[in-house]
């Protein structure tokens, strides 16, 4: 009877809170404004949208430079197709960037040779921040059937993250990347107030689900921020391995507000 009654009084409590939440009118929380831009979307997932900076379009590398010497990107574009030139080195977009959407397309050559990292490997740097290969490196590495260190696999920001799963195709078949990329924030003083964050969808799956990240890639040792930095050029890398090239297509971009 008594654990009766306290239901009843735990019951009348409940119904209280909940009427008082329901007072005003449903239009007190309709907001409209500011009204979001239009935007025509790609006729694939693989087309840029109408708001994106195409950043290769299969005809020309107008929007890329050789990162160390900032000359003319030297790749080979054809059949819509840019393929790395090993001899010629990194090349990064001319142009700088802070937190943006971002897709590539990349194929591992079907006849492709070689061994764990020495198998098809470059990488996206989400912000390249100086030469070689400084910056925050999301790998690129042929994936199927090829074993490496689980946090320098295809999908891992490498040395840093393992990725959520491998959804690698075969070497031959093209893979996607869907990158939003947040900027890091530093203060006055130089010092990180919130760290880069990557999310990233690999061929569509889940890899990276808002991953802080403790700084730039390090090869050797443990990230950390040690200088800020501000918008930065993306990067492609022409890795030292001796294993046949890879290839990209449709790379775009999608500028986001600066974090506050
Ligand atoms: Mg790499």
């Amino acid at each position: 009877m008594k654990s009766h009654l306290l239901a009843l009084a735990l019951c009348a409590g409940s119904l209280g809170t909940a009427h008082a939440q329901q007072t005003g009118k449903p239009e007190d929380t309709e907001v409209y404004e500011p009204v979001p831009a239009v935007v025509m979307p790609g006729k694939t997932s693989s087309d840029a949208p109408s708001d994106a900076l195409v950043l290769f379009d299969g005809k020309n590398l107008d929007q890329w430079v050789s990162t160390d010497t900032r000359t003319p990107a030297k790749w080979n574009v054809a059949g819509g197709v840019l393929t790395v030139n090993k001899a010629v080195g990194n090349i990064e977009t001319k142009r700088s960037f802070g937190s943006y959407q971002l897709h590539l397309e990349w194929r591992v050559p079907a006849n492709i040779t070689g061994t764990g990292q020495g198998r098809g490997n470059s990488g996206l740097f989400l912000a390249s921040t100086g030469k070689g290969d400084l910056g925050y490196e999301l790998q690129i590495l042929d994936m199927y059937q090829n074993k490496t260190y689980v946090n320098g696999m295809a999908g891992s920001i490498y040395k840093q993250v393992i990725p959520l799963a491998n959804p690698a195709r075969k070497p031959g078949e093209w893979q996607t990347y869907d990158v939003v990329w947040t900027a890091p924030v530093f203060g006055a003083n130089g010092a990180v107030v919130t760290p880069a964050y990557a999310t990233v969808f690999f061929n569509g799956v889940l890899v990276q689900n808002h991953t802080a990240l403790t700084g730039p890639t390090q090869y050797i040792g443990k990230a950390s921020y040690q200088q800020a930095h501000g918008p930065s050029p993306i990067k492609l890398q022409a890795h030292g391995d001796k294993s046949e090239p890879l290839s990209f297509r449709n790379i775009w971009i999608r500028e986001l507000p600066a974090t506050k």
